[in-house]
Formats: structure tokens, C-alpha cells, sequence
């Protein structure tokens, strides 16, 4: 099946507003083409960012939600907030909310579980740390992440999620995983899907790779034929970088 790629920049907490905007003037330049491009600038800079992109095919995303709707949740942004300025993905599950916001796989279920009813999209994060693969358990490990996170949305649910496999030790070390990792963790990926909703839904599903993507090497990964596109921090945070890294995926 010919799924459009997608590459979302993830600018995590960088960019104060005036370095967002400076960023997102330059952004409308990009030719897609082919290509559905995200960015993910932080809470404070979203809604002039919907504004500057308003009559641009690039998409204005967030990098979490909460899975309450409202309430007594200090520091927190809904569904409903999101929505309610215009942007209606979000990034779900990154390793740095596993990490040290000790986000669970429960969790994050329920992020998944209101986000999707609540009509906003989900990129859905998994990936191993280097210990799990010297153990050899990162098959294992992406399935629990998967499963858990995922597999209890019904059909028509799970159309609304992009997955993204970020080994752990490719993000931001400069350290890619080879193209064979990537294309085989892919596919089992692809097969989890299958096993649970077919064959229809895992051939539509997109998966991004992230971990390092860089100009010099986002050709390469995402020739491969489980790669649907790229979840790029550091790169995304450069628009020549970004621009080149959205030209590879353009093919
Ligand atoms: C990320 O944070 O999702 C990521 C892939 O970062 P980097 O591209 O910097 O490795």
C-alpha cells in the first residue's frame, strides 16, 4: 500500500516565542509535496503557531495531553484545550515522559483512550533502552509497550494512531540504529497490528522511525518498507536541517 509520509519535528522544551516564530515564518517556505509535515513546538507558543500556519499544509501538534477532561490537575492541558485552539494531534508516550515523568503504560493508555475520544490524533511513542537489546528483549519489550498502549482500541479507533519507534539510545546521542534494526522492528511492529486488526488497517497504519534522523541519513531510513517517515527532535529545531530531512521523505 502507498502510505504518505509523514515527518514531524519534535522541538521538545526549546523556543521561546519570538525563536518559535522566527522558525515557523521560515517552515512556510517548505515544498511538501508528498510529504505531511508536523511540528510540535511547546504549550506556550502553540496558539500563535496555529495562527502563523493557518493557510499552511503543515500541521501544528502538541507533545502531551492529560487524559482528564478537567479539573483540580495543576500544570495540566486537556483534549478539550487543545482542540479548542486549533490543534488536534498529539504526541503521545515520548521516552522522556516515560523517563522522567515516570508516565506508565497505563498511563498512557488513558492518554490514548481520551485523546482518541475525544477526536484528537495520536503519535504513539515505543522504543527500547540499550539494555533491554544486549538482553535481547526488544521485541518483547515493544510488544508490551504496544499492547498495553494500544490494543484495546477498537478498529475504527486505532485509524487515528501513528506509531513512532524511537529506540531509547538513538535520541539525541547521534547514534542511529542500523537500517536492518529499524526495517525488522518495523515489520514486527506492522505484524503486531496485523495479528489484531488485519490486514487492511496494518497496511494504512504509519510508523515513524526516530532516533538521530539527520540530513545524511533520512534518505536511507525511510527507503525502508515498513518506514512511513521520521519523529525528529534536534534536526527539526533548523530549518535547513528540517527542510532537507522533509525533501528525503519526499523522495
Ligand atoms: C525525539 O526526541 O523524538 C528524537 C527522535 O530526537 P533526536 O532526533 O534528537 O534523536
Amino acid at each position: 500500500m502507498n502510505r504518505k509520509k509523514i515527518v514531524a519535528g519534535n522541538w521538545k522544551m526549546n523556543m521561546t516565542i519570538d525563536q518559535s516564530n522566527d522558525l515557523i515564518n521560515e517552515l512556510k517556505l517548505i515544498s511538501e509535496n508528498n510529504v505531511e509535515v508536523k511540528i510540535a513546538p511547546s504549550f506556550t507558543n502553540l496558539y500563535k503557531a496555529v495562527a502563523i500556519l493557518k493557510d499552511s499544509e503543515i500541521e501544528v501538534i502538541a507533545q502531551n495531553v492529560h487524559s482528564e477532561m478537567r479539573g483540580a490537575f495543576t500544570g495540566e492541558i486537556s483534549t478539550e484545550m487543545l482542540k479548542s485552539i486549533g490543534v488536534n494531534t498529539t504526541i503521545i508516550g515520548h521516552s522522556e515522559r516515560r523517563k522522567y515523568f515516570n508516565e506508565t503504560d497505563l498511563v498512557l493508555s488513558k492518554k490514548v483512550k481520551a485523546s482518541i475520544e475525544n477526536s484528537l490524533n495520536v503519535i504513539f511513542c515505543v522504543g527500547e533502552e540499550l539494555s533491554e537489546r544486549e538482553k535481547d528483549n526488544h521485541f518483547e519489550l515493544i510488544r508490551t509497550q504496544i499492547t498495553n498502549g494500544l490494543l484495546d482500541l477498537n478498529s475504527d479507533e486505532i485509524k487515528n494512531i501513528i506509531i513512532a519507534y524511537e529506540p531509547v539510545w538513538a535520541i539525541g546521542t547521534g547514534m542511529t540504529a542500523n537500517t536492518q534494526q529499524i526495517q525488522e522492528m518495523h515489520e514486527f511492529i506492522r505484524g503486531l497490528i496485523y495479528d489484531k486488526y488485519g490486514h487492511d488497517i496494518s497496511s494504512m497504519i504509519r510508523i515513524l522511525y526516530g532516533g538521530s534522523v539527520k540530513p545524511n541519513n533520512a534518505k536511507e531510513i525511510f527507503s525502508l518498507d515498513d518506514v512511513d517517515g521520521g519523529l525528529i527532535g534536534g534536526a527539526s529545531l533548523n530549518f535547513s536541517d528540517f527542510n532537507s530531512i522533509v525533501n528525503a521523505a519526499n523522495g
